[in-house]
């Protein structure tokens, strides 16, 4: 298999482009193994500039010199002490670099305008390209696998552990602090996004954020978490309740977890996204919910959490070998609340395969 160096540089020189200027961080992380984040958009850590030929480089300021040198290797770490376009201005001349493209979908138009300007100056020709790394981050090879399998396991352990402790009169903020805290405790990086907790009616909104709401016996607790571990995120979502829950709560949970089930069965190589949304999508439907799940099914997950490809009516494309996505149906009922389960699939040859061990269901 190519090294996603070289799959990017035989894609540069199909458009006959001389260097590709890599602003998006998880780009940026992905082909150097340069870890720092960016602060901003408008404060970056670095940019790797990737000519087609010879050794890449890897840009950046004093405050990241020492990470950069041990990190990134085979990259040539360079500093911009007088910004990164002075910087650009001496480099593009001395590797004969004439076309040069940028990531247009992750570059600031104030950075767009000060790039063509210092271009211009130098006679080069700018070329926005969008998601060209990105294309290639969808298929994972077999160690990148084997990170969000380890964070998948990891986020499970965390869950089951705050689970455990969840009792009546908790805080939603109190839980979701547990539960980051516990990833950090445990070796993640961090969560993969802002942890969800959200109890009764506040279950209801699909991007809950948690509040100083108490969570109360029998009404719907959906819980949406996810960490960062060597890079690579999870995401999983369940929804639990303390005592017993209403019987409306397990009829739409056995509906919920009925299309999740269906869709996974559904995935592997040469379905398109659109198709095992589709078959989810019509399970909920058929039961009288079909405008009370309004999100697609699931998107892919790597370096970001949420990248492509996506499971959704938007998505044509086949799926392909070494993809991950998640299948995440959900009914959202206003003033009662809701269900969202969520699992993580490889995509294989034959099949989905389940990244997910846990079996936190209420129909189990
Ligand atoms: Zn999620
Ligand atoms: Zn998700």
């Amino acid at each position: 298999m190519l090294s996603p160096l070289s799959k990017i540089r035989s894609r540069l020189k199909r458009r006959r482009l001389d260097a590709l200027l890599v602003t998006q961080p998880e780009n940026r992380r992905y082909l150097s193994g340069f870890t720092a984040e960016d602060t901003s958009i408008a404060e970056s850590s670095g940019v790797l500039l990737v000519p087609f030929r010879g050794a890449p480089f890897l840009l950046t300021d004093f405050r990241y010199q020492l990470q950069a040198e041990t990190e990134a290797a085979g990259f040539e770490v360079q500093l911009y002490n007088r910004g990164l376009m002075a910087l650009l201005k001496k480099l593009l001349p001395a590797l004969g670099i004439k076309r040069l493209a940028f990531e247009s979908h992750y570059t600031l138009h104030s950075t767009s305008e000060a790039l063509e300007k210092t271009a211009k100056d130098v006679s080069v020709e700018l070329v926005a390209l969008r998601n060209l790394i990105e294309k290639i981050r969808e298929r994972k090879n077999k160690e990148e696998l084997r990170k969000i399998e380890r964070s998948v396991a990891l986020n499970e352990q965390v869950f089951q552990e705050v689970y455990a402790d969840l009792y009546e009169g908790m805080t939603e903020r109190d839980a979701a602090i547990r539960i980051e805290t516990a990833m950090r405790l445990k070796g993640a990086e961090g969560p993969s996004f802002e942890t969800i907790v959200a109890g009764g009616p506040n279950s209801a909104l699909p991007h809950a954020v948690p509040t100083d709401r108490p969570l109360t016996k029998g009404e719907p607790i959906i819980i949406d978490m996810g960490l960062k571990l060597d890079g690579y995120c999870s995401d999983m979502t369940r929804t639990v309740a303390l005592g017993t829950p209403s019987e409306k709560m397990i009829q739409l949970s056995r509906l919920v977890r009925k299309a999740q089930l269906a869709a996974t069965e559904e995935i592997r190589a040469g379905k398109t996204g659109y198709e095992v949304d589709r078959t989810a999508r019509r399970i909920i439907a058929e039961a009288g919910y079909g405008d009370r799940f309004g999100h697609g099914l699931g998107h892919g997950v790597g370096l970001a959490v949420h990248e492509g490809p996506s499971l959704s009516k938007r998505n044509r494309k086949k799926l392909r070998i070494g993809m991950v996505v998640t299948v995440e149906p959900g009914i959202y009922l206003p003033g009662w609340g809701g269900i969202r389960l969520e699992n993580m699939v490889a995509v294989e040859k034959d099949g989905g395969r389940l990244l997910n061990q846990d079996t936190t269901f209420l129909d189990l």
